[in-house]
């Protein structure tokens, strides 16, 4: 019997409530984690190379012998990427029968990737996430509401398992209108509740109003959160906010994150996560393997998620072993190199984080200018505030923030262009792109 399958009938035979397991996860040495994460990998290899047409073709065209793979880096330059997912067949990933299929949100490529399960592989991603929520307060004696939008979506179904393996209570409110969410769910009086951060700030706007109950913490997941939004629901609530990180590709449990806000808790037995070509401050795309999948597993998978290792010092909550994701700062396909630098999204959250004149939706286009790049700035400017304001303080955080942006300002390289909108007018709804490349088109698109 090897590690893996000694490990996987002590972890299913012994281990079945999340108390048990929160216990054995306190006493994991980091030793014994990486001895059966290179155990899981392997057999991984060897999974694809027998049963996925697409890894059997792919390991032939990269010279690569599955028996002898170890870790990420004797792969090579291979990689999966999202296009191999949008323009293969799904037959070509799957290695057994799939029971359950979800889409990823948000592309804007028109083909949505599709990403296969079975039942057993999302009760197991249960069992692990329970662990995460147990780390963040959740007990089998709480009540959870969440409001995830079911449609294609994986979030509700992580929601689902995690909160099923802890054996706590569970009512879905799903993603009906803000009013009508708070005025049901309050009814069951619910400790935690779970959903995406757009969605609950309005439910939190209509609690603002009508009164909150004792709530132990919220979780969110699924978009970014802005710090300054973050506080806004903490205050209102007067309970801690927290934020999960995933891809539909692993379930939605890439991280979870840590009570004590510093970075995401990356569980090392369901996944292989690296940083690829990490620049000087050490960020680069984070790529993974799945290793608790059988049906559709992902192997060195690009997430096109731009973040680090966290750099703060260790953390001492239940998970302190295991190792920690810092904020993802962009998508590697929305950096814009030009003339303000290597510009990410993070770069006008930080700009823009302690300006409350102005809403959390905002755009950013890159143009050519007279001269060199004119960077446009989309802001929604609340009713009665001075735009004059918001500008000079914009500057003042660029100049604080980020020096050498400031410095290329002041000698001209790049200009601004400031426009105001009126609160609620840039997503219309959907999910807004937050910079846009604009100097590839013409002047007057
Ligand atoms: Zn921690």
């Amino acid at each position: 019997m090897n590690l893996d399958t000694l490990f996987g009938y002590f972890d299913h035979h012994l281990l079945r409530t999340t108390a048990s397991r929160v216990r054995v996860a306190r006493h994991l040495k980091s030793g014994m984690v990486q001895r059966l994460q290179r155990s899981k990998f392997q057999i991984l290899v060897r999974h694809l190379g027998r049963h996925s047409r697409f890894y059997r073709e792919k390991f032939r065209e990269h010279g690569i012998q599955p028996n002898k793979v170890r870790c990420h880096a004797d792969l090579g330059g291979f990689f999966t990427t999202s296009d191999d997912l949008r323009q293969r067949p799904i037959e070509d990933f799957l290695c057994g029968r799939p029971e359950f299929g979800f889409e990823t949100t948000g592309t804007s490529m028109g083909v949505n990737k599709r990403v296969y399960f079975s039942y057993s592989e999302m009760v197991e991603y249960g069992r692990d996430g329970a662990v995460g929520l147990w780390n963040l307060g959740l007990r089998p004696d709480d009540v959870v509401a969440d409001g995830f939008d079911y449609s294609f979506w994986n979030a509700p179904f992580t929601a689902f398992y995690t909160i099923q393996a802890m054996r706590a209570f569970h009512v879905i409110g799903a993603f009906v209108e803000p009013r009508e969410f708070y005025e049901r769910v309050r009814v069951y009086k619910p400790t935690v509740i779970m959903g995406v951060p757009t969605h609950m700030v309005r439910v939190t706007e209509v609690a603002e109003q009508d009164g909150v109950w004792p709530v132990k913490f919220l979780l969110l997941g699924g978009e970014n959160l802005s710090e300054r939004t973050r506080r806004y629901i903490e205050s209102v609530w007067k309970a801690k906010v927290y934020l999960s990180y995933g891809q539909t590709e692993a379930f939605g449990a890439n991280g979870i994150e840590c009570p004590d806000k510093g970075g995401y808790h990356v569980s090392d037995l369901s996944l292989v996560t690296d940083i690829d070509q990490p620049d000087e401050e050490g960020y680069g795309e984070m790529v993974y393997s799945t290793l608790n999948r059988t049906v559709m597993p992902m192997l060195r998978y690009r997430s096109a998620d731009i973040t680090r290792w966290a750099t703060d010092g260790p953390c001492n909550c239940l998970l302190k072993f295991t190792p920690r994701l810092a904020k993802i700062v962009g998508r590697s396909d929305e950096l814009i190199n030009c003339s303000m630098g290597n510009i990410s999204p993070y770069w006008f959250e930080e700009i823009l984080r302690d300006i409350p004149q102005v809403t959390d939706d905002w755009q950013v286009v890159v143009r050519r200018g007279d001269r060199d790049d004119r960077i446009e700035m989309h802001l929604e400017l609340r009713p009665g505030e001075s735009a004059a304001d918001v500008q000079n303080h914009v500057f003042a955080n660029i100049q604080e923030r980020f020096p050498d942006c400031w410095r290329y300002y002041t000698k001209k390289f790049f200009e601004f262009d400031f426009q105001f909108h009126e609160p609620h007018s840039l997503a219309g709804g959907r999910k807004l792109r937050r910079l846009i490349d604009a100097r590839t088109r013409s002047w007057n698109d």
